[in-house]
């Protein structure tokens, strides 16, 4: 093991589909994982069985038992009392009103468990390793079946008064109200009366709108999953997106997206939405430019109420469909004329994927344990020392190597594979991809062509949007720099031309 901080921990993300177990040293390098499916329909004893049994099957396969590890940290989506450890409401699945904590600490012999909602984990696994790592204050927000969020200050949580502070999805953007105008019935000018109100019950006109029709109501104003009208997660997330689609199609609107999503709308995947943005399907990218602005404008409402360094966009709508989106949220946010804005506040996309929650939830419990946090913010992975003796070959731990390597943010290398197919800029988009992953403050291109060339145009906006520093550098200059960075680092080492 390389970690510096011997600990482990074991990070859980309790899914209504999926529960994954992931087996996580004090320095954020995931060691394995375990997904198993949720149970449905059954006693919420059922459902503590399975977490109980994800945790210790991935102990076992991996030769480990409980009594090593330093404590557990477990996401629930609801709300959620950290500090008692117990679920208050947890929506589609049963475990509303159980003490999680309390049940899973006996359950596991004694072991250290802290429990928490599971984006505002998300957000805090960002600010410990991934596009939050800088920030004094971040706010995430992810996007997809729903919309989540968190606020993170200080590396700790904002909770709130009743522990549901930062749900940025149910800010009400459409106010459920007829305006004072249409309620005197009058127009501008006040000459004629205005026609009857259209907010009594919106109707779709063409027939095949059935469905379409039924959750409309209020004026064309969505009900949202919280009860409430107008949320923003009605307007922006993958469900009001599909909704749009549906509507638009039922309304006459041509689109490709029917092809790409099997000739079926009832579920329209992300994949599928993406795919239809980059045939240019002129339905699809108007209702997608429309929910990404409603997003930019929310940006803007959370930076004009708490002016965070960072907001971190993530979900699955994001990460498919970032390439068109990202600009549109830009446009919005930077056309802020708010005397003062924060121009300079950065947007940028979340860098961890599918394990920023249960990092966050191990980051829960080392923040949990006496005053860790500081430690959290500095333990880093022991890096490899780099030693360069002659111009085409760097040693590390005794073994030289003269083809190109990457060495990953956990201080792990591996050698670059074969590339069948070559990128004229000579840095590999998946390599970049692959060395950056579990967070790292800087990227270090070393080749021997570095005057010569760039990134490509795919590669520098991947990096930007996750705030990552990248330096294409000689050999014997990059070396020097992995040796003496002081923080997360990641690097591909290129040692001739040709294998460009
Ligand atoms: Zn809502």
């Amino acid at each position: 093991m390389r970690d510096q901080v011997k600990d482990l921990y074991v990070g859980v993300d309790v899914g209504g589909t999926k529960i994954q177990a992931s087996l996580i040293t004090g320095s954020g390098s995931v060691l394995a994982s375990n997904r198993r499916n949720t149970p449905r329909n059954c006693p919420s004893e059922l459902t503590l069985d399975v977490i109980e049994e994800s945790i210790c099957e991935l102990l076992s396969l991996q030769d480990h038992s409980l009594d090593q590890l330093s404590g557990v940290g477990i996401a629930a989506p609801g709300v959620v009392c950290s500090e008692t450890g117990n679920i208050v409401v947890t929506p589609n699945m049963n475990l509303s009103g159980v003490e999680l904590g309390r049940i899973m600490r006996e359950r596991l012999g004694g072991v250290r468990v802290e429990v928490g909602n599971d984006c505002n984990l998300g957000v805090l696994g960002e600010c410990w390793l991934g596009s939050g790592r800088s920030a004094n204050m971040a706010v995430g927000i992810f996007v997809g079946t729903g919309i989540g969020a968190g606020i993170v200050k200080d590396h700790r949580l904002i909770l709130g008064a009743g522990q549901s502070a930062g749900e940025i999805g149910h800010i009400v953007l459409q106010v459920p109200c007829e305006s004072w105008r249409m309620q005197l019935r009058l127009k501008k000018g006040g000459r004629k009366r205005a026609k009857q109100s259209n907010f009594a019950e919106h109707k779709i006109k063409t027939k095949k709108a059935k469905t379409a029709k039924k959750t409309v109501i209020n004026g064309g104003l969505v009900q949202c999953g919280c009860g409430n009208y107008g949320c923003f997660e009605t307007l922006a997330s993958r469900s009001a997106i599909e909704r749009y689609i549906r509507e638009a199609i039922a309304c006459g609107a041509k689109s490709a997206i029917v092809d790409y999503n099997g000739g079926k709308l009832d579920v329209i995947k992300s994949g599928s939405i993406a795919k239809a943005l980059k045939g240019g399907d002129e339905v699809v990218t108007v209702i997608v430019n429309y929910a990404a602005t409603v997003i930019g404008y929310a940006c803007l409402t959370v930076r004009h109420l708490l002016d965070p360094d960072v907001i971190m966009l993530g979900g699955g709508v994001i990460e498919a469909c970032q390439k068109y989106m990202m600009p549109v949220i830009e446009s919005v946010t930077e056309s802020d004329r708010l005397q003062y804005a924060p121009c300079s506040r950065r947007i940028l996309v979340s860098s961890l994927g599918d394990s920023a929650v249960v990092l966050g939830a191990v980051a829960l419990v080392r923040s949990a344990e006496s005053n860790m946090f500081d430690q959290i913010c500095e333990s880093i992975p022991k890096y490899p020392h780099i030693l360069m003796l002659a111009d085409d070959v760097i040693h590390i731990d005794d073994i030289a190597y003269t083809s190109d390597i990457l060495i990953l943010s956990d201080g792990a290398i591996h050698a670059r594979p074969k590339s069948p197919k070559k990128e004229p800029d000579g840095f590999r988009f998946k390599d970049i991809e692959m060395v950056v992953q579990g967070g790292t403050d800087i990227l270090i291109l070393a080749t021997p062509a570095a005057e010569k060339i760039n990134l490509s145009e795919k590669c520098r906006d991947y990096l930007y949007r996750r705030g990552i520093d990248y330096r294409i550098l000689q050999l014997k200059e990059a070396v020097q720099l992995y040796n003496n960075f002081n923080g997360r680092r990641s690097a591909v080492f290129h040692f001739n031309i040709e294998n460009f």
